[in-house]
């Protein structure tokens, strides 16, 4: 730190982002990106007009973003509003819902980010364990004062909720906004957007990072009713209007519009993860039940730091997470391609054939 640096900003406890290593060619099962390039229209769309007008400021309104969202979801333009990335659109949320009196309720065990916002803005946030199976209880949130932040699946657990769980919450206090976080819901979740009709206290955000494979594009989206959206656009044009880029707005679009290869992808990934989550469980590893497009896993054989060190020697890149203790023993692994998992599982069996050797 510098000796100019603000006490505000010096206070700050910033996310760590997993590894994006430059310097070897590894398999990287560590950030939840698609294994597959994004839909050909998206290149296409890169190739074309926009290019051209660079030196002009994009849309503000990202108007051919939020139609072709609206379009896919049956929703009106102004019940959408486009971000940098998703992120971006939840630490709108956070500085447009939360305040002195009101803060962030979240999991002890969600999105590192949400804790990372709440010290941001200077919230008092709410954590509520989840229970001991790493399920999230709705009845633990039904009385919780605030505004409610869930990641629908969760990360890293990938275990989701069912939308009639949510629908309880939603009901059982109206004047109390639940914003879902849907990053991985594409995978085999159920996504809450069709509740947008019927509950103006539901702020739903998604992100092309994953199911869309544009994690490098930086597109998210936030749904809900107009009003709320009117509050997203406020923090906006209070922080950065232009948010979204020429190039992204464009690719964005064209990636909502081919639904077909949006459903191959996103099906090609759940497929593959049901197949390393038998695998793995019949090499004797413990998978949560998993909805989104990675596992959460353990073995008895190996802690998951040494699991994830081991991993990494071979070049394959994982995830794991120090803190809270109870996770300690896990990894969190992105679902690749085929041949990418057949190389994580031979990796596995290899490194479990050492391990006995050892003991
Ligand atoms: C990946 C992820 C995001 C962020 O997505 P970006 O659109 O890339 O900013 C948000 N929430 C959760 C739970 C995620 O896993």
């Amino acid at each position: 730190m510098s000796r100019l640096i603000s006490q505000e900003a010096a206070r700050l406890a910033p996310y760590t982002p997993g590894e994006q290593p430059r310097d070897q060619q590894y398999i990287k099962l560590n950030t939840n990106e698609s294994p597959y390039p994004p839909a050909p229209g998206v290149l296409a769309a890169l190739a074309g007009a926009e290019r051209e007008r660079l030196e002009l400021y994009s849309d503000p309104t990202c108007a051919a973003l939020t139609q072709a969202a609206a379009d896919f979801y049956g929703l009106e333009p102004d019940q959408v509003i486009a971000g940098n990335g998703s992120d971006e659109l939840l630490s709108f949320a956070f500085r447009a819902f939360c305040g002195a009196g009101r803060g962030p309720v979240y999991a002890d065990i969600t999105y590192g980010f949400y804790k990372v916002w709440a010290q941001f803005y200077g919230l008092e946030p709410t954590v509520i364990p989840l229970r001991e199976d790493f399920s999230l209880a709705v009845d633990d949130y039904l009385d919780a004062r605030g505004t409610i932040f869930l990641a629908n699946p969760n990360a890293p657990t990938g275990i989701a909720l069912p939308t009639g769980e949510i629908r309880r919450l939603l009901e059982a206090d109206r004047a109390r906004l639940v914003v879902v976080d849907e990053a991985y819901v594409d995978f085999g979740a159920e996504s809450c957007v069709p509740l947008i009709r019927d509950y103006d206290n539901l702020l739903v955000v998604q992100t092309f990072s994953k199911s869309r494979s544009l994690a490098g594009g930086r597109i998210g989206l936030a749904m809900g009713e107009r009003a709320l959206i009117d509050d997203l656009n406020r923090v906006k044009y209070s922080f950065n209007p232009y948010n979204v880029n020429r190039l992204s707005i464009a690719a964005g679009a064209a990636a909502m519009a081919d639904r077909a290869y949006f459903e191959r992808c996103t099906q090609a990934v759940a497929r593959t993860r049901e197949y390393t989550t038998e695998q793995l469980r019949a090499l004797g590893f413990t998978v949560l039940p998993s909805k989104a497009n990675f596992i959460f896993a353990k073995t008895e054989c190996l802690g998951g730091k040494e699991l994830y060190r081991r991993l990494k020697e071979r070049g394959i890149l994982v995830r794991h997470f120090d803190q809270p203790a109870r996770i300690t023993d896990y990894c969190r692994i992105s679902i690749g391609s085929p041949k990418q998992m057949e190389a994580l599982l031979a990796a596995i069996r290899a490194l479990l054939e050492e391990s006995e050797k050892e003991a």
